[in-house]
This record gives structure tokens, C-alpha cells and sequence, in this order.
């Protein structure tokens, strides 16, 4: 056989054949997929059933099919001989001919892939698998005190490795066949309730230890055990002042590796003579309901330690010895998750406890990752490529001992560093290095609370797609959601493994009717997926059931295209806008969809409001003409003054029908007085008529405020009129053709008093401090957002901070739900790096554009997808 390049062609002049009678691969392929389907044709036409027995019955037709039948079989047998098989097919049964003909497809399939994989070069080098399982390092135990490596060379090595992405990373890692979970010894519940504290001795306690049933905005959930200790911490005098920095003796730290009691006794003497030591922590979350600590990365000023978290989960209890010691100072990075999965795994509080990037934060820092800060101190340049690496592996690899290692090694170092800075921006005082210090205690106080399934959480995810359900589609989506959510919790699996994101909406939305169509949604089809193929199925055909509910679905689409509008406008939350009449009820109504009897009030609700808010907004963006003109709101008063003449008429003929009724003579003067008087009352009436559905709506027509975005980036132009609250004063808004914007309107409307009876206008300044209210609250949700832990799906009900309460608390979680896999907390470094790199991030994306609905912008109905 010649060369062939890789598309197969033959690559010399075209004379030599790939094989006889075919010149290249792609020849061969083409006539040998050609025989098979005219083959499959001529196949499918042969009668079957009774039709065979019936032609069978002649003999012409038997004789036919036996020969060709042998002929058949003859060409399988030796392509499975050719393909190595052992067994004639020939002479087997029935049965047992179809069992080799499976077993035979199985094995040239696997040759084939083999084989592709080859010449793609994967496997130029077989046995490179083997090498790098074989090259992962034997763990340190056993080498007490003994300099595991100078430090200059683990900077060396962590900081040069620096060359393979994190995909291929994970591809040369050993993989993890069967769960740790399996030989904790605690059992893991993952039932629904309050997570129990797993402390049973307290040291250096100021209260006796007691755990008492409260309930938080989470449900019940059980005290902190430390709360007194924590509520009355004050920090050491000599912690807050600033001190020489003492740079890590890099070529001198010994590295330990603790898997053992023994080696963990070893360890705590070692850390009591310290009076400040560096934690981190690393967890794994994908295979497993709640997560679990795999490695706890401990460095003292002359030691690093890296303890084997999952060996040792039922010991280590014992370190709150220095835990909790308010005389010893825990320096960590961004310890919102460390706190909780502390107590979580490991029964473990922290009392005086330092972080660095709320540190960070006091020093107004342009970016608070420990990569930043590791730079700016120590000019180090880390590579957080094993960050989301699987930490269960065991033995864990060399390289990645070296990693996680980084990850305190310098931390003590940065922590004077930090110190002293904060000293100096806080005015040779110790002001910020308290604010920090109490900051960091209120951290400590977070509680675990075990993932929760809320009513919501679906329409978290819904929202946040782009994409537009009806209600059969809203119901599949809920109800697979959880299944989604109880499968994980029985089979101790995290959602994403479950089924992704972006794989859960795709099967709502289109819904599919045969069980095919479901696997079609997937790719790769999740194994839980497959499993219960039947049970996803069944929901389905449930939700194609659902009667079609049209009003409510337009309605919800409606109130999509205004917040394509108001995006466009660049308002930067829909929720809080003035001027939207149908925001809050819309929202809330959501859930409701899916039931009927809400549904009605949804309808009812909705005829007033659609036709409010379209005719209102339809002016932005649907007719191209208006919206590049300046005509874009149109006040009462001058929709008054457009409909006056016709009021007048309407007076005219109604009085006029009104005298002859009467038969009442007057004169010309008087009946025009009368008339003029009848149409006020009627204008009169409109406005009271407009103004009680405002009303009804609590909305506030004035001014529709700015929001930060638009004041900070000035891209509001469209709307925002720079001397808008002047236009209006010139007097002469009776002929005034321009259309104002709301300010404007504002100070039109004041001057036509005697037409707003009872009008419920905030004022500006009452709206805009209205406004910044929503907004703070908007912020806040936000920041609790954020707040969630890096992408610990895991505690998608955050832990509540005890002394966290706050209007957006309860709301929190809901959103904490759906991000936790688009990374996390604690830098925007770390999220983008997890959405670009994570493949756990998908479905993530920019979530700016999010928002927009570029395909719905300017739809006002919709066709239904079935
Ligand atoms: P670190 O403190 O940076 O060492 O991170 C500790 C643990 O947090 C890691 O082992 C991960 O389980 C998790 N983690 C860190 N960063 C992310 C991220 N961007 N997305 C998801 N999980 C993260
Ligand atoms: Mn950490
Ligand atoms: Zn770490």
C-alpha cells in the first residue's frame, strides 16, 4: 500500500491505486457506502412476516433466498475472520449467529478507532499513559524534617511548567476509579436539613459547647459553635502593628506530606509554637452531592505542610487546638469557602483568622487574586492551572504537590507585607489593619447549609438563558430541574454531572418525543442520562400534555422585548425601571404560569398593562422613523391636546342632543359656555382615569433615573437629553412639536395642575432615592452573588452569615444556584478563567449578553415551538 496523506488521497501522481480498482480512501469509502445502502434498500423491500411464509410456500422464492442467504453469510464470515474472530458463523444458530455478528462490529469498531487515533498521532507513542501514571510521585510521608525539595526549585518548577493547558493537563492525570466518599468514616447526608456541626470538643471555648436549632433564611440551621468566642474576639495589640517582613527561607522550607496520626501529631507540635501560620484548602465538587476537602495546605514560618484531607477526615477535628486559638493568627486567601468547608468535612472553626484579600480590598487593589498578589509582593508568577484540577487522586502527583503548596508557601510573607501597607494607608494607624481583621472575623461566622431545592431555583437558570419557553416548556423544565436535583442528592453527585446546564434547557425546549430525540440533546450523554432515560421521557410526554397557555406565554414575551429595549437604552436593570408597568408583577407571576387558576389573574392583569407598556415602548424601537426622530414619549397633556378637538365635538353633538331633548331654547353664547365646561369635566375625567391605573400600578411616572452605567459611561444618549429639565421652561409647550423626555414631561405636567386630580407622582428627588434603594438592593444581591462560593455548587445556599442579614438575603441563594459552575467568589480573574477553561463552565458565557434578546427586540407575539 502506498502513502497516503491524511485525507487519504494517494499522493503521488494518481496512477498507483489504493487498492485495485479504487484510487484513494475517500474512492473506496464512496463506492462501499453506495453498496450499502442500495444493499439496506433491497433489504427493507423483501417481504417480512406472514408475507415471507406466504412467498416462502414457493419454491422458486425459497431456493432463492437460501442461496442467497449462504452467499450472506459466507462474506461475513470472512470479513470476521479477517478481522481476527474466533467461530464460524455459518454453522451457528440463529441466536448465536447475531451475538457474533455484535461481537465482531464491537471489535472492528475498536480497531478502527485505534487505528484513527494513530495516525492522528495520539498514540505515536503508545505507552505514554502508562508513563505519566507511573511518573506521578510517591507522596512525602516518612520523610520528616527532611527538606523535600529547595524552594527555588519548586518556584522553578511551578512557575516553568507553565506550558500545557489545563484541558491537557487533565488528560495526562491519572483518573480517579472509585470515590473516597466510599471509605469516609462519616456517612455522607445528603437528605434535606440542618447540617449538624461535627465539633464534639471545644478548645479554648468561652462558653461551654451547645448547638441550638435556629431558623435562618435558609431553613433551620444549628448555632455556630464559635459565635461567643468570635463576637468577642479582639485581636492581640502585637498583631496590629507593622513588622519587619520575613521572606519565606525558600531554599531552606521543608515540605511535609501528612497522611497519618502519627504524622499529624507531628504536625500540630510543630504549629504551636507559631503565632501566626498560612491555610488553604482545595475541594473537589463534580462527583459528589455536597463536595468534599481534598487537601489542606498548611505553612508555618519554616515548614509547609500538605495534609492528605481525605486519609485523615475523622482526625483532624483536632487541630482546632490552633484553630480556634485566638493567640495564633490564620493567614488565608479569600476564606468565604474555606470557612465552611472547614466545618463541613473537618469539624473545624477559626478563630483570628487574617484574609488577605479582604486586605487586598482595604488597599483598594486594581485585582485581589492571590496570582496578583503573589506578584506585586513577591514578584512570583503562579500558575493556577491545577486549580480546578481533581484533587481525589491519589497518589497525588508530584506536580501537583508543588502547586497546592504555592498556594500558602508565601502567604505569611504577603500577611506582613499587607500589614504594614494597610499601617500606611490608614494613617500610621492601625485602623485598616482592624477593619480587615474584623472583616475576616465575620467570615468566620458563616454557617454550612446544605443544598436546598427552591421553588425559583428553575427560573433562575430559565432566566438567565436566552431562550423563550412557553408553559409546557417552563414545565418540563421545572420538573426534570428536579429530578436533576433529587438524582444528585441519591446518587452523591453534583447537578452538573447529573446533567449540564445547557444540556437540561436544550432537552426543555425542544422535547423531544422519542427518547432518542432526548439523547440527541446531550453530548456527551450523561450517564445518569441514559439510566433514566424512561423517567426524563415520561416528564416530557407530561409536558407536551400541558394545555398551551398563549396569553401568559405572550406576556412574558412582552415583557422580554421591553427589556431588549431597556437594554438597549443601556437602563442597567429592567427590574427597577419607573417606568415599566408590568416589572414586578411579571416577575413574581412567573412561577404562576403553570398554574390555571393563576393564570386568569395574569390575563386580567395583563390587558391593562400590555397595552400601557407597548404603547409606551414600542416607540423605541419598533418604528425606525420614530425612534430616530426625537418624538419618542408623549405626554398627557399633549395626548390631550391631540384628542381636544375630538372631545369637543363629542361635547358638542352630546349637548347639543341634550337641548333638543329637552327642548330647551338658548342662545348661541350660553350653550358654548356650557359646552366648554362639559368637555373639561370629560378631559377632567381622562386624566383621573389615567391617573387611577397609575395608581393601581404603583408606578411613578416621573422621571425614569439614570442608572450607574448610564451616568458613568454616557452611552444613554438616546434617551438621556443633556438640558432636558430646561426645554420645558420656555412656554410654549402648546406648540411645542418635539416630544420631551420624562423630566421634561415632569415640568409640563406642573403646569397643567387643574388636570391631574389626585396624582400620585413621587417626586424627582423621591424617585431617584427610590431608585438608588432598588439599585442597593440589586447591588446587594449582586455582591451576595459573587459572594458565592467559587463555584461550590455545592453550597448554593450560601452559608448565612449570622450577622449578614440583609433585605436581599432570601433572594440570594436563588442566584447563588445557577453560577456556582461559572466560577466564583472571589475574583473575576478566576470566573473568566473557569468559563474559558473550566469544561464544568459550559453554558456559563458572557453574561452580559445575557440579557440582551437581540432575535425577540422587536416582537410582540409569538409562535409557539411544539
Ligand atoms: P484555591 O483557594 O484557589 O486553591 O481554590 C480552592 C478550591 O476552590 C479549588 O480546589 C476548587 O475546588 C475551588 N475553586 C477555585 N477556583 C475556582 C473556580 N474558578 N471555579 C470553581 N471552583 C474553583
Ligand atoms: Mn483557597
Ligand atoms: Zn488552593
Amino acid at each position: 500500500m502506498q502513502a497516503t496523506d491524511s485525507n487519504g488521497r494517494a499522493n503521488s501522481e494518481g496512477d498507483h491505486e489504493f487498492l485495485p480498482g479504487y484510487k484513494s480512501v475517500d474512492d473506496f469509502i464512496k463506492t462501499g457506502y453506495k453498496a450499502v445502502l442500495e444493499m439496506t434498500k433491497l433489504s427493507n423491500s423483501l417481504p417480512s412476516d406472514e408475507h415471507f411464509h406466504y412467498y416462502s410456500s414457493y419454491p422458486a422464492f425459497e431456493e432463492a433466498m437460501v442461496k442467497q442467504g449462504n452467499q450472506t453469510l459466507r462474506s461475513i464470515s470472512s470479513v470476521i475472520q479477517s478481522a481476527g474472530m474466533k467461530g464460524n458463523i455459518v454453522r451457528r444458530d440463529m441466536e448465536e449467529k447475531f451475538e457474533l455478528l455484535l461481537d465482531s462490529n464491537d471489535t472492528i469498531l475498536e480497531q478502527v478507532a485505534l487505528n484513527l487515533d494513530e495516525v492522528a498521532g495520539i498514540r505515536k507513542n503508545p505507552g505514554a499513559e502508562e508513563k505519566d501514571v507511573i511518573k506521578v510521585n510517591r507522596p512525602l510521608s516518612g520523610s520528616w524534617n527532611q527538606s523535600f525539595s529547595s524552594p527555588s526549585s519548586v518556584t522553578q518548577e511551578i512557575v516553568k511548567s507553565n506550558t500545557s493547558s489545563p484541558s491537557a493537563l487533565r488528560a495526562t492525570l491519572p483518573k480517579v476509579t472509585v470515590k473516597p466518599q466510599h471509605s469516609f468514616p462519616d456517612k455522607i447526608d445528603n437528605r434535606p436539613g440542618a447540617f449538624e456541626p461535627k465539633i464534639k470538643e471545644k478548645p479554648h471555648a468561652l462558653k461551654p459547647l451547645s448547638s441550638l436549632l435556629m431558623l435562618s433564611d435558609y431553613g433551620e440551621c444549628f448555632s455556630h459553635p464559635y459565635e461567643y468566642e468570635l463576637d468577642l474576639f479582639d485581636p492581640p495589640e502585637h498583631q496590629l502593628i507593622p513588622v519587619e517582613p520575613k521572606a519565606p527561607r525558600t531554599d531552606q522550607t521543608p515540605l511535609k506530606y501528612v497522611d497519618s496520626p502519627q504524622e499529624l501529631k507531628h504536625m500540630q507540635q510543630h504549629l504551636r509554637n507559631y503565632k501566626e501560620i498560612a491555610i488553604d484548602l482545595e475541594h473537589h465538587n463534580y462527583r459528589s452531592f455536597q463536595g468534599f476537602t481534598c487537601l489542606m495546605q498548611i505553612s508555618s514560618r519554616h515548614s509547609d505542610f500538605i495534609v492528605d484531607t481525605l486519609k485523615l477526615r475523622g482526625e483532624l477535628h483536632c487541630l482546632n487546638e490552633i484553630f480556634a486559638d485566638p493567640k495564633i493568627v490564620k493567614v488565608l486567601h479569600g476564606a468565604d469557602s474555606d470557612v465552611v468547608w472547614l466545618q463541613k468535612d473537618l469539624g473545624l472553626y477559626l478563630v483570628n483568622m487574617f484574609d488577605t484579600h479582604q486586605a487586598g480590598k482595604l488597599m483598594n487593589f486594581p485585582r485581589l487574586n492571590l496570582a496578583y498578589l503573589l506578584k506585586y509582593y513577591c514578584d512570583v508568577d503562579v500558575d493556577k492551572r491545577y486549580q480546578l484540577a481533581d484533587w481525589r487522586i491519589r497518589p497525588l502527583p508530584e506536580e501537583m504537590i508543588q502547586y497546592a503548596r504555592m498556594d500558602t508557601h508565601f502567604l505569611l510573607y504577603v500577611y506582613d507585607r499587607l500589614k504594614n501597607d494597610l499601617w500606611e494607608s490608614g494613617a500610621n494607624s492601625d485602623r485598616l489593619i482592624k477593619a480587615a481583621i474584623h472583616q475576616s472575623t465575620q467570615l468566620c461566622k458563616k454557617i454550612y447549609v446544605k443544598p436546598q431545592l427552591t421553588q425559583e431555583a428553575h427560573l433562575m437558570l430559565y432566566q438567565k438563558s436566552r431562550k423563550m419557553f412557553n408553559n409546557r416548556q417552563l414545565w418540563a423544565l421545572e420538573k426534570i430541574f428536579a429530578w436533576r436535583f433529587h438524582t444528585a442528592m441519591e446518587e452523591d453527585e453534583s447537578l452538573p454531572y447529573v446533567l449540564p446546564n445547557h444540556m437540561l434547557l436544550q432537552i426543555a425546549e425542544n422535547l423531544p418525543r422519542e427518547m432518542q430525540g432526548i439523547l440527541a440533546c446531550c453530548n456527551p450523554i450523561p450517564v445518569l442520562v441514559r439510566q433514566n432515560l424512561t423517567k426524563i421521557h415520561r416528564i416530557i410526554l407530561e409536558a407536551r400534555e400541558q394545555p398551551l397557555v398563549q396569553t401568559a406565554a405572550t406576556e412574558d414575551l412582552s415583557m422580554r422585548s421591553n427589556q431588549t429595549e431597556w437594554t438597549k437604552i443601556n437602563i442597567e436593570s429592567t427590574l427597577h425601571c419607573p417606568h415599566q408597568l408590568l416589572k414586578e408583577e411579571q416577575r413574581d407571576n412567573l412561577p404562576t404560569l403553570l398554574g390555571a387558576k393563576k393564570m386568569e389573574e395574569v390575563k386580567v392583569k395583563g390587558i391593562l398593562k400590555t397595552s400601557a407598556t407597548i404603547a409606551v415602548f414600542s416607540a423605541f424601537g419598533q418604528n425606525t422613523k420614530l425612534a430616530s426622530s426625537k418624538k419618542k414619549v408623549m405626554s398627557p397633556y399633549q395626548r390631550y391636546l391631540l384628542v381636544k378637538p375630538y372631545l369637543q365635538h363629542l361635547s358638542n353633538l352630546a349637548a347639543l342632543k341634550e337641548a333638543a331633548d329637552k327642548e330647551i331654547k338658548v342662545d348661541k353664547s350660553s350653550t358654548t359656555n356650557q359646552l366648554e365646561l362639559h368637555g373639561l369635566a370629560q378631559v377632567q375625567q381622562h386624566f383621573e382615569e389615567l391617573d387611577s391605573r397609575t395608581a393601581a400600578q404603583n408606578r411613578t411616572p416621573v422621571r425614569q433615573a439614570p442608572s450607574e452605567s448610564e451616568e458613568e459611561d454616557g452611552k444613554s444618549a438616546s434617551v438621556k437629553r443633556p438640558h432636558a429639565e430646561f426645554e420645558s421652561l420656555d412656554g410654549k409647550e402648546e406648540e411645542e412639536e418635539e416630544i420631551e423626555g420624562p423630566l421634561n414631561k415632569r415640568f409640563k405636567e406642573d403646569k397643567i395642575q387643574p388636570f391631574r386630580p389626585g396624582r400620585n407622582n413621587l417626586s424627582v428627588a423621591q424617585t431617584q432615592s427610590k431608585f438608588q434603594r432598588n439599585k442597593k438592593t440589586n447591588q446587594q444581591k449582586k455582591k451576595n452573588f459573587d459572594r458565592g462560593q467559587k463555584g461550590n455548587w455545592s453550597n448554593e445556599a450560601p452559608a448565612a452569615t449570622q450577622n449578614q442579614p440583609g433585605p436581599s438575603q432570601a433572594f440570594n441563594y436563588n442566584q447563588v444556584n445557577f453560577n456556582k459552575f461559572q466560577g466564583g467568589s472571589r475574583n473575576v480573574d478566576k470566573r473568566k478563567n473557569f468559563n474559558d477553561k473550566g469544561n464544568r463552565g459550559r453554558g456559563g458565557g458572557n453574561k452580559k449578553k445575557r440579557f440582551n434578546f437581540p432575535q425577540r427586540q422587536n416582537q410582540k407575539s409569538h409562535t409557539y415551538k411544539t
